[in-house]
């Protein structure tokens, strides 16, 4: 999950609402990606401009939430499949990381199938965090484990990269590839968190990966899962 700046109300012309939410749809490519390349803010795909999806953060049709169905700090962009496997679930906020709240960047791990575990790194409470957050995208669906949806394919298309990545990593370090063909290796296919995990060993690569997709968290690099600024 990318750690992302997601723009407050009043910053590159954000309006407080949004009616109907829809409307959003296009600030928040802005906000978050460089047309044609935008990502799913949960679980980092990459997504065609006429599939992403305006999400609500806090569902609009549980009761509680209603009234913040037009409202830009209850929207982020993600795909069909992290949309769906959120649906209505009637949630709180600070049970959960989020994207635009965390430094998400060190909470899950990648798995050699395609499949998000929570970073073992973590202590207990982060990591019953991470797991929550995991249970709640469903993103631990994988061949073996369960899935809700008959057509979730998140983990095939990030296990497809993770191939891709390692194969790259290889090139890399025999010098074949430059860290620029790397970097827009990453922009094309998505999967910021793969590309990050891959290339741990080139500092210049993840610098410019979280400097080439829009809006990245600077800092998250760091290991503190808490923001040192917004
Ligand atoms: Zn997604």
């Amino acid at each position: 999950m990318r750690p992302v700046i997601k723009w407050n109300v009043g910053e590159e012309g954000v309006r407080a609402e949004y009616k109907p939410y829809g409307n959003a749809k296009a600030v928040l490519l802005r906000n978050f990606g460089h047309s044609p390349n935008y990502y799913c803010n949960y679980c980092d795909r990459l997504i065609p401009m006429v599939n992403m999806e305006v999400e609500h953060i806090l569902p609009k049709s549980v009761a509680r939430y209603e009234h913040l169905e037009f409202s830009w700090t209850n929207f982020l962009l993600s795909c069909k499949n992290c949309n769906l496997a959120k649906g209505a679930e009637n949630i709180d906020f600070d049970e959960f990381y989020w994207p635009h709240i965390h430094n998400t960047r060190p909470i899950f791990v990648v798995n050699v199938d395609g499949t998000i575990s929570c970073n073992p790194g973590l202590d207990a409470a982060e990591q019953n965090i991470s797991q929550e957050t995991i249970r709640l995208l469903n993103l631990d669906c994988g061949h073996t484990t369960p899935r809700r949806q008959p057509q979730d394919d998140r983990y095939m298309a990030r296990e497809y990269v993770l191939r891709l990545a390692e194969r790259k990593l290889i090139q890399r370090r025999d010098g074949k590839l430059n860290d620029d063909d790397i970097i827009e290796l990453a922009i094309t296919n998505g999967f910021w968190l793969v590309w990050m995990q891959v290339f741990e060993e080139f500092p210049g690569i993840r610098t410019g990966l979280i400097h080439a997709f829009k809006n990245t968290y600077e800092d998250c690099l760091d290991d503190n899962i808490i923001r040192a600024h917004p």
